[in-house]
């Protein structure tokens, strides 16, 4: 029963300071957020110790009849939240979860079809590296030059000329709803799976803020992390024929010992997510998130070629065009991160920069909104981002805004050390 700072200190330490590096910064990746004390205790508990390899009532474990509770918990209440036929809580991680959906509906050397990771999709879409990418035959779509936008129309004569097996609708860099209606029909006219990965935007779901693509796509995966607020992981939700073929891709197909800490914490999170308080921090999500893209829009950056990809956004981030600003995407995530916010550089359409550089901006509001952030504070925010981009910024000043807010909207209140 030695604590941790006892039998490992250098650990320890680099915990400590990095709560301290998340109380006195601004977070704005769109992907990150902090997840609530009852989170944390849940993950932080002794679930880790057990293994439950099967599924509640089906395991090959002796012991399970306190994990077999909080396994059904989390199924009944993703079931519930997204209105699904059947949730596995399984998955490891959004990446895990999406591998097993094409496990589960693929054979290696089929075609599938999913938005380009330089568009804004996801690297398990098939990305040329990923295990995606190397088992299946990949088509991307792209988004369309002039609006900035997912065309249907392209994405329907691509789905007819390489009749995909499946179409996955899904992004992680991309701020407009997706028409999760005219996914299912151009899945239809071809005979396709339609496979809807919401890792970005489920919190937004669960609480009726953009559709939801449950009724449309036969497969739909998610991370717990992002927009729901939950422990780092994934979940799929999917129509009651699939649910075998789901569940036995996960296991015995791709994991062993599901994580059982985890899923009591994805429980915790789910139920969280059904509370009016989420909904409202889901709104000022959406609120920060058009603040800070109209502002930044209307501010004087624009004399410096400092734009907002598409004009706007519906969803809880922002992309940031710097194709025509001097400021490349590394100097812009580096000037901001100076003032205390935490961004990170993101490759826009049709990029003329190097990947690791690029030429945009992913500024994401959950972890603000978490936080307590209002329009008020969203304001002060993106007149903070602002100043900063501008040639010639006074950082340090703005890094004593950055200072101020975050003495305002405490994180973690009350927990000292963890
Ligand atoms: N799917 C999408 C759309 C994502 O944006 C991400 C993560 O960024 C993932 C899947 C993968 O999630 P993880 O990092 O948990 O593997």
């Amino acid at each position: 029963d030695v604590p941790l700072a006892e039998i490992d200190p250098e650990v320890a330490e680099a915990i400590h300071s990095e709560q301290k590096r998340q109380q006195n910064t601004l977070e704005m990746i769109a992907s990150e957020n902090f997840v609530p004390r009852a989170v944390l205790e849940a993950q932080g508990s002794v679930l880790t110790n057990k293994y439950a390899e099967g599924y509640p009532g089906r395991r090959y474990y002796g012991g399970c009849e306190y994990v077999d509770v909080v396994e059904s918990l989390a199924i009944e209440r993703a079931k519930s939240l997204f209105g699904a036929d059947h949730a596995n809580v399984q998955p490891h991680s959004g990446a895990q979860a999406n591998n097993a959906v094409m496990h589960a509906l693929l054979t290696p050397g089929d075609t599938i079809m999913g938005l380009s990771l330089a568009h804004g999709g996801h690297l398990t879409h098939g990305m040329r590296l990923n295990v995606s990418g190397k088992l299946y035959n990949v088509v991307a779509y792209e988004v369309n030059e002039e609006t900035g936008r997912v065309d249907m129309e392209q994405v329907r004569e691509l789905a007819v000329a390489n009749k995909p097996k499946v179409i996955i609708a899904g992004w992680s860099a991309y701020t407009r709803q997706l028409d999760f209606e005219a996914f299912r029909a151009v899945a239809d006219e071809v005979g396709a799976y339609l496979w809807v990965d919401m890792a970005h935007f489920a919190g937004l779901v669960a609480t009726g803020l953009h559709p939801n693509p449950v009724p449309f796509a036969d497969v739909v995966s998610s991370t717990v992390h992002k927009t729901i607020g939950g422990p780092r992981s994934g979940f799929i939700l999917c129509k009651e024929e699939l649910k075998k073929k789901i569940d036995s891709a996960v296991f015995p197909g791709q994991q062993g010992g599901p994580l059982m800490h985890v899923i009591a914490a994805k429980a915790t999170a789910f139920k969280i997510a059904a509370s009016a308080d989420f909904k409202d921090r889901q709104k000022r999500t959406l609120e920060g998130a058009h603040i800070i893209a109209e502002r930044l829009s209307q501010s004087d950056v624009a004399e410096a070629g400092i734009k907002v990809l598409t004009g706007g956004t519906d969803v809880h981030l922002l992309l940031v065009d710097l194709v025509d600003s001097e400021l490349d995407g590394k100097q812009a995530e580096d000037l901001l991160h100076k003032a205390g916010i935490t961004v990170n550089r993101n490759a826009v359409p049709n990029d003329p920069r190097p990947p690791m550089v690029t030429s945009g901006l992913r500024i994401g509001t959950p972890a603000l909104a978490t936080r307590g952030f209002d329009a008020e504070a969203f304001t002060e925010v993106a007149d903070i981002i602002a100043e900063t981009l501008k040639p010639g910024a006074d950082v340090a000043a703005q890094h004593e805004r950055v200072t101020a807010l975050c003495e305002k909207f405490p994180l973690y209140n009350g927990i000292e050390e963890w």
